[in-house]
């Protein structure tokens, strides 16, 4: 499993590519959670990018392994609330493409799975994949194989550490590599803009 991983906006103005290494050191996850349903609605992604219940397919992995191959100046970001997760989308189009921390620090990375061209190079961790904050699905999720928050972030924290001390993280193209500040400044939605999504 060591194809490259290729993703695109809808228009394909944004296109991002991911050297996987052998073997891939990421997880799958789908999030149930209200946050990620809404920025999917935000977006106008809902019928393309959510799942039967609602969740977004995610793949949690090493943003310094990504490299925008265009388009870095349609890259958007936002916060759904105040808490220190960064939503990336492609401003072109409104793609959904990215789950982030606020900054780099916490080189934390989700990437949207429905934006990948070649899902398939994820082979067996598709397979593997838990669903994550179940409760808030839009349907009965007791069947489907979860995860907690606090086992995702125990099996995150190894990653985040190698991105960290290993100086990798600053190769994140996301965020400025002195800094660490994201290369889009993020806006906040509001509630109400919230409590008005069709
Ligand atoms: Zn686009
Ligand atoms: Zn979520």
């Amino acid at each position: 499993m060591t194809d490259d991983l290729h993703f695109a906006c809808d228009c394909g103005a944004v296109a991002v590519r991911i050297a996987l290494p052998a073997p891939v050191d990421g997880e799958c996850v789908v999030c149930h959670c209200s946050d990620c349903r809404d920025f999917v609605r935000l977006c106008g992604k809902a019928d393309r990018m959510a799942g039967p219940l609602g969740g977004l397919a995610l793949f949690n992995f090493r943003g310094s392994r990504l490299e925008i191959v265009q388009g870095r100046e349609r890259m958007a970001s936002l916060h759904m609330t105040d808490k220190p997760v960064l939503r990336w989308f492609a401003s072109c189009c409104q793609t959904p493409l990215f789950n982030s921390f606020a900054n780099n620090r916490v080189p934390f990375l989700d990437i949207c799975i429905p934006a990948i061209r070649n899902p398939e190079a994820l082979g067996s961790l598709r397979a593997g994949e838990r669903h994550l904050f179940t409760k808030s699905a839009t349907g009965d999720a007791s069947g489907m194989p979860k995860t907690s928050l606090l086992g995702l972030i125990l099996r995150t924290t190894p990653r985040l550490l190698k991105e960290i001390l290993s100086g990798q993280r600053r190769c994140n193209p996301l965020f400025d590599a002195a800094t660490h500040a994201p290369i889009a400044v993020p806006r906040r939605v509001s509630p109400e803009e919230r409590a008005a999504l069709p």
